[in-house]
Order: C-alpha cells, then sequence, then structure tokens
C-alpha cells in the first residue's frame, strides 16, 4: 500500500522537496534529503556543504542564525577581550612616550552597541549563506513527534518534516545552580547574561574554574570592574598542562583578580540597594574553614559548566544519551539510531566552533560525497583560552604523556620570559613556553604556552604537530627575529 501522497514539489535549484500527506496522519509532510536540528556553527556548515553535493537540505532553528559562537559566545566574547586589551594597551601608552592630556574614558555602551550591530549582520549574513546554498530555512522549535515514515519526524510549529539524514546540531546552554541547591542562585546570571549587561559592573564575582570564567574575569578586570574568581579547587583552568594553570593564577592576580581557592558560593541575597551579597564558603585542604560575606556586588556570573541541548524528545526516537546527558556518537557522528547523526556541543567532545564545523562538514561529505570514510580526528585540536595574556595549547599536556608512554620516553623543554614588548613597560605579563617531546625521535606531542601573542602564534604550530613535526624539524626553522614564536624553534 502507497503510505503517501505527494502534494507538492518545490524545486530549489536543482534539488528538489517533496511534500506530502501520511496516510497514517493525514498531515503534509515536508520531506528533504537532510534536516538539520540547529542553525549554530555545526549545523549551518554541515547543511550548506551537503548541498554542494546536489541534494535537497532544511536547518531548523528556534533562536537567532549562528548559534551559541556568533549571538552569546566566541564573537561577542572576542569582541570583549579586544576591549580589555585597549584597556590595556593604555597603561603602556605612557611607557612608549605617549603624553595623554586627559585621562581616557571607556562607555560600556558604546561598544555593546557596536557588538551587537556586528552580531546583528552576522545573523543576517548566516540567513543568506543558507538562501545562496538553497538550504530551506525553518524558523521554530524542531520536537521528535515519536513517529516514522519511515524515517523520524520532527515537528516544528505544527508542520512535520523528514529526511532519511538527520543531524542533529542543537548544541548546549549555560548550567544555572537552581535555589535550592544554593539559595539566591538565580539573582545571578551566565555567560548569556553577561553578553547582555548594559554597563560595566563595578564589583563582580565569577563563580568557576573553567576557560569561560577565567575570560570574563580577565574581560571584566582589564575593563576596571573589581573581579572575584570563585574555583572550588586550588587552581583554575585544571585540564589544562600544569604550567599553564599555574602560571594563569599567577597572571590572574597579577591583574588584579582576586582568586577564593577552595570555595563554593553559599548563599546569595539582594540588600537595600538592590545589590547583591554573596557569602562564600572556603575550606581549604590545609587550613581552617572561612565563610566571606561580600558585599555590594553589582554582577554575579555563574560560568560552571554547559549542558547538552536535547530536551526535544530525542528520547521518543531512542537516541542514546551519556551519564552527562551528551548524545552518545561514534566516530563517524553516528547516534544509537540508524539515520541520525549528532554534531557540535550536543555530543559533548570538545566544544569549539571549528570542532562542530569540521565535524559537520566531514559528515556532509560522507554522507552525500561518497567519502565514506571520512570522520573527523579529535587528536590535536588547538585551543586559545582569551585569558590575559592568551593562551594557546595542542596536543597532550605534560602528565598525561608521562602518564601514556612513562617519564622515560617524555623529554620537556620549557621557556619563561618577558616579551620584548614589555622591556619599555611597567607593566609586566611573562611570556611561557613547553614543549612536550616523544623519545627516541622527539615528535613533539604537546605544545603549552600563555603569553601576548600566543592566540595568532599557535594555528602554524598545530600544523606542524598535526604533520607529526619532531624538535629537530621545529629547530630546521629558521628563527624570526625579534618576536616571542622564535622562542618555540630555539629551546634547548
Ligand atoms: C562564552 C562562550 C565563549 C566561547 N568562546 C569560544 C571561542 O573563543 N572559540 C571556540 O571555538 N568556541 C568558543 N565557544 C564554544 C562555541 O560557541 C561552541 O562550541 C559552538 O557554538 C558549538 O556549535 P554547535 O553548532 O554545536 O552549537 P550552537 O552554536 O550552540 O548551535 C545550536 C543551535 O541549535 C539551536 N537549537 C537547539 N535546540 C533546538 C531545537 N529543538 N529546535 C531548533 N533549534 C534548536 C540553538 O538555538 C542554537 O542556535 C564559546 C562558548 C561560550 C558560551
Amino acid at each position: 500500500m502507497q503510505s503517501a501522497r505527494i502534494v507538492n514539489r518545490l524545486f530549489s535549484g536543482t534539488r528538489q522537496i517533496l511534500q506530502f500527506r501520511t496516510m497514517a496522519s493525514g498531515k503534509e509532510v515536508t520531506k528533504v534529503d537532510y534536516l538539520v536540528i540547529g542553525g549554530g556553527s555545526g549545523g549551518v556548515a554541515s547543511a550548506r556543504r551537503a548541498t554542494e553535493f546536489g541534494i535537497s537540505a532544511a536547518v531548523i532553528e528556534h533562536g537567532r542564525l549562528g548559534g551559541t559562537c556568533v549571538n552569546v559566545g566566541c564573537v561577542p566574547k572576542k569582541v570583549m577581550w579586544y576591549t580589555g586589551f585597549h584597556a590595556e594597551m593604555i597603561h603602556d601608552h605612557a611607557d612608549y612616550g605617549f603624553t595623554m592630556k586627559e585621562a581616557p574614558t571607556f562607555t560600556w555602551r558604546t561598544i555593546k552597541e557596536k557588538r551587537d550591530a556586528y552580531i546583528k549582520r552576522l545573523n543576517g549574513i548566516y540567513e543568506n549563506l543558507l538562501g545562496k546554498a538553497k538550504v530551506l530555512d525553518v524558523k521554530g522549535h524542531a520536537v521528535f513527534t515519536g513517529e516514522k515514515d519511515p524515517h523520524p519526524i520532527v515537528s516544528v510549529a505544527g508542520k512535520k518534516y523528514t529526511a532519511p539524514h538527520i543531524c542533529i546540531a542543537s548544541g548546549g546552554y549555560p548550567t544555572f545552580p537552581s535555589d535550592e541547591e544554593i539559595p539566591g542562585a538565580s539573582l545571578g546570571m551566565t555567560s548569556d547574561g553577561f553578553f547582555e549587561l548594559e554597563d560595566l559592573p563595578k564589583k563582580t564575582v565569577v563563580v568557576g574554574a573553567g576557560y569561560i570564567a577565567v575570560e570574563i574575569a580577565g574581560i571584566l578586570r582589564s575593563l576596571g570592574s573589581e573581579v572575584r574568581l570563585v574555583i572550588r579547587r586550588h587552581q583554575a583552568l585544571r585540564t589544562f598542562d600544569s604550567m599553564i594553570s599555574a602560571n594563569n593564577m599567577v597572571a590572574m592576580e597579577d591583574m588584579g583578580i582576586a582568586v577564593d581557592k577552595f570555595s563554593k558560593v553559599q548563599n546569595v541575597t539582594k540588600d537595600a540597594n538592590g545589590k547583591l551579597v554573596v557569602t562564600i564558603k572556603s575550606a581549604p585542604t590545609d587550613g581552617a574553614e572561612e565563610t566571606k560575606v561580600v558585599e555590594d556586588v553589582d554582577c554575579l556570573i555563574w560560568a560552571i559548566g554547559r549542558h547538552p541541548n536535547t530536551d526535544f524528545g530525542v528520547d521518543k526516537i531512542g537516541i542514546e544519551l551519556d551519564t552527562r546527558g551528551n548524545i552518545k556518537v561514534d566516530e563517524f557522528q553516528n547516534t544509537s539510531v540508524p539515520g541520525v547523526y549528532a554534531v557540535g556541543d550536543v555530543q559533548g567532545k570538545a566544544l569549539l566552533t571549528p570542532v562542530a564545523i569540521a565535524a559537520g562538514r566531514r559528515l556532509a561529505h560522507r554522507l552525500f560525497d561518497g567519502k565514506t570514510d571520512l570522520k573527523l580526528d579529535y587528536n590535536n585540536i588547538p585551543t586559545v583560552v582569551f585569558s590575559h595574556p592568551p593562551i594557546g595549547t595542542v596536543g597532550v599536556t605534560e602528565d598525561e604523556a608521562r602518564k601514556a608512554h612513562g617519564d622515560e620516553n617524555i623529554k620537556i623543554y620549557t621557556s619563561s620570559f618577558n616579551p620584548m614588548y614589555h622591556a619599555m613597560t611597567e607593566r609586566k605579563t611573562k611570556c611561557v613556553m613547553k614543549l612536550v617531546c616523544l623519545l627516541p625521535t622527539e615528535k613533539v606531542i604537546g605544545l603549552h604556552m600563555q603569553g601576548f601573542g600566543c592566540d595568532e602564534m599557535l594555528q602554524g604550530f598545530g600544523v606542524a604537530i598535526k604533520m607529526g613535526a619532531t624538535k629537530a624539524d621545529f629547530d630546521d626553522c629558521v628563527a624570526i627575529h625579534p618576536t616571542s614564536s622564535e622562542e618555540l624553534v630555539t629551546m634547548r
């Protein structure tokens, strides 16, 4: 028996999108070759790449196109990091011979408005890119209905969609503690709220030890906010190489961030002037417990992790999640349901924009371009933390290398110096670098650095490491003088 009657064929370029009526529900269903849930970094990249192979694709997005990265992540964060960077340079102007007649003033709203306008432009660019690629741009919240015809049906504002290939690229959202867990927690905000701030908070408490906490604390401090960072253990960025975690603590404290170690926020209240009162309990392993009451706080920011977005009926089609709620995928991004894939933050591995994009594009090639073995290699992904100064890291940490290969098979090269920029300035930020090499060839399996310019320095070294470069290959490359990066090819 025929299960569906075609009621329409919509041609978009060479592709056709079918609208048909199912016998079961009597409702119209739009069928494409590739259906993507989530119009963020991974989803848009995957759908656009897929249409290059002559297939029809649709992207469903319930918010602003561009997802986390464009709207509440990398892009606005980097604009604010540049803003903080300016503030730091201003401190150094006099050291370089500049006299400013009046002390410069900073207006948060000016940069906020320009930043918002830039993001709006990017939202439009994303929309145009989808249009140019003839990707059907579906606005609304996608939900798996649990029906199949024969592929899973996704409903968006009462309309139904299906495809033989469905990619979940729904990203994640910031973790917010409940008021039951921490009384008054809802008086705070997350990184999403940080991007909505209309003014620079005079006094801020940031909670969290990951890169987002470190970056937000650094931005606010560099712009003049009094910042306190609350971390549960002795260091932030503990999953990074130990040299980086240690140096970053010094760098944060040097720039005036007060760090509460071994600490937790116990409760939050609001005073009569609308300011927050944050009670912090510290329990150091080697000292007495202490309770601190921080008053007059303008802004409390929870940067304590992120949760995957899976609350749209994925259980109804039997998609398996891991213990943290991420969608389980194999190395080819296949979920537990045939024909359904997941890329980007929702699968919980390497939560970075270029990772979501690379996985999404490779998936499109695998499904529609005959590259059946193509998959993303999750090793040696270069990462930058936009701290002050920035951190660049790729490959394994020293601890990971020693554990995996044994102390006797690892050789470490380190360097610590004042970048030449600071030879003229009273303000100093140290540059630290480390190469982790595997004997006997001294293949470079880890590179870690923090210092002025390390953010822009990393990409090229990432290529070399991905290609299997050894320490001798590094040394064989003539140094560029005078730069900080020359240190990486001259370490002894
Ligand atoms: C503060 C911050 C700073 C960051 N800085 C960096 C950085 O410097 N460099 C970097 O590489 N990464 C950075 N990231 C991480 C980066 O933003 C993410 O890794 C990336 O955006 C993940 O892309 P994605 O496609 O998986 O998800 P997203 O970009 O989050 O896209 C998912 C989309 O799916 C939509 N969606 C979800 N559920 C549904 C549904 N049911 N129906 C319809 N639409 C739905 C969402 O609205 C969203 O637009 C940062 C993140 C944050 C929060």
